[in-house]
């Protein structure tokens, strides 16, 4: 199927093809000639599926036509998180280049009187947070009397933000004879009933299972002590591999304390979370997708949804307490079929076990355990020959089965690296002179332990070319 089936104009064909993209992705494919068409839609489709431009396409196309009145915005789109909405209104850019719609982001920290201007004016496209909207319309400054069009994007997360009352009040302001475009990743009872009573007999699109984790995306869980979380963490920051990663903590404490300690460490890195102002928060993100800060800490709030292309790793420092937000953190990696990387990090205590069997309950999947002489305690409890395979993606799955079934695992002997045969052969000094790696080798106090070895920088048997690049990082060897 290529783009030109949809039933799209010429100006946007062009915005598409000079987007780079060559066909629509399945969401794409299915809603777009239906949304043309003026059909309600109830999409179940998690970020990273090409979910906004399947609305932003069209909506351009059927926007083309007519002009916007003062005050009266003839579509709203409704997002949980600032940055989600201006990532929409990117999109909008970027493949509205070729129109000549008006547009106006209405989100919070940004200044009211600059966003008052632009309502006056009129405006096509009107994207916003719930709550920001409301104060423009409880204050007389906007009308939604106009609105053809609403899109509610990442209802679930709405959901767990608080916000479904106000989308409930939103949506009860728009006049009955309007196009409803209704995503989510999941389907709780709330938002099946916010759509019951507002979809218009929707076409049901789904294209991921609800709740699952990208096919792209390979998985690890490593089991370290809690108190050696941010030393393992550093090491799988070094990994070769690693171009880029997004670090998630549960707790904005904690995602300010992460990010302290690896700015002590010369880690260039950078921080995202709700207790930032609103500039500060962009600048960061601007920074992360040009590539000048290499790491971001984040709370799930902050970068839910976000949109950075080639994300290379996602590092879980902790397990996300709720189920869903671990297919939304690993979904920002391996996007638009890129392949990606997903670390997390878990301790042996009670709630991590419980997080993770709620993980695991939720998406069907065991996450495979890894593990990595060198990073945080080795256990030898992980269940190797347990591991369902990760869909379509045997990186993590082959890994698992050449580190657990073929080699022994801290059983009281000295530990080996991987393969022992080709040790003595491929032995190599230090991996770099990188002042964050010159602590490894050292001896500390608690920890009697030399580094001593390199894996061979080849492929290694059983694993293809798809040997994770921490698994060929110098190793500690218990003396
Ligand atoms: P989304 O799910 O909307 O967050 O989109 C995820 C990423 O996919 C974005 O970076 C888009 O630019 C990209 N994308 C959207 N549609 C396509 C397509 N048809 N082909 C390739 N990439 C796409």
């Amino acid at each position: 199927m290529s783009f030109d089936h949809l039933g799209l104009s010429d100006e946007l064909l062009k915005a598409v093809s000079d987007a780079g993209y060559e066909k629509p992705t399945d969401i794409q494919a299915s809603a777009i000639p239906s949304i043309l068409m003026g059909r309600d839609i109830l999409g179940i489709a998690q970020t990273g599926t090409g979910k906004t431009a399947s609305f932003t396409l069209p909506m351009l196309d059927i926007l083309g036509e007519g002009r916007a009145r003062a005050r009266m915005p003839r579509s709203l789109i409704l997002e949980p998180t600032r940055e989600l909405a201006a990532q929409v209104a990117e999109s909008f850019e970027k493949y509205g280049k070729n129109h000549k719609l008006s547009m106006a982001l209405l989100i919070g920290g940004v200044n009211f009187a600059n966003q008052e201007k632009l309502l006056d004016r009129g405006v096509d496209v009107l994207i916003a947070t719930p709550g920001r909207l409301l104060d423009h319309f409880s204050r007389g400054k906007l009308l939604m009397t106009g609105i053809d069009i609403l899109v509610v994007d990442e209802a679930d997360r709405m959901l767990d933000m608080g916000f479904i009352p106000d989308v409930e009040k939103i949506c009860e302001c728009i006049p009955g004879r309007h196009q409803t475009l209704f995503f989510s990743a999941t389907m709780p009872p709330p938002i099946k009933k916010l759509t019951d009573q507002f979809l218009d007999d929707p076409k049901f699109i789904q294209v991921a299972r609800a709740a699952s984790t990208a096919d792209t995306v390979a998985q690890h869980l490593i089991t370290v002590d809690r108190r050696q979380k941010r030393a393992a963490l550093r090491t799988l920051l070094e990994g070769k591999e690693v171009r880029n990663g997004i670090i998630f903590c549960n707790r904005k404490v904690e995602v300010k304390e992460v990010h302290a300690s690896l700015k002590r460490h010369k880690f260039n890195v950078g921080q995202l979370h709700g207790d930032m102002v609103q500039s500060e928060r962009m600048e960061v993100l601007q920074g992360f997708k040009d590539g000048t800060i290499q790491f971001l800490c984040a709370s799930d709030v902050a970068a839910r949804g976000l949109d950075v292309p080639n994300v290379s790793h996602v590092f879980n420092f902790d397990v996300p307490s709720h189920a869903e937000d671990y297919v939304h953190r690993i979904g920002r990696t391996g996007r638009a079929g890129k392949e990606g990387t997903a670390i997390t990090l878990t301790t042996e205590g009670r709630d991590d076990t419980k997080y993770v069997a709620a993980i695991e309950h939720m998406t069907g999947e065991k996450i495979p355990r890894t593990v990595i002489e060198g990073i945080g305690k080795v256990v030898s409890k992980a269940p190797a020959k347990k591991v369902k395979p990760v869909p379509s993606k045997s990186k993590a799955t082959d890994h698992k089965r050449n580190v657990t079934d073929k080699k022994p695992v801290n059983d009281g002997k000295k530990a080996q690296s991987l393969p022992a045969k080709d040790e003595k052969q491929d032995r190599k000094p230090p991996r770099d002179k990188n002042p964050r790696s010159k602590a490894k080798g050292r001896r500390t106090k608690n920890d009697d332990t030399v580094q001593i070895k390199e894996l061979p920088n080849k492929p290694v048997v059983g694993l293809g070319h798809h040997v994770p690049a921490f698994l060929k990082s110098a190793v500690k060897i218990k003396r």
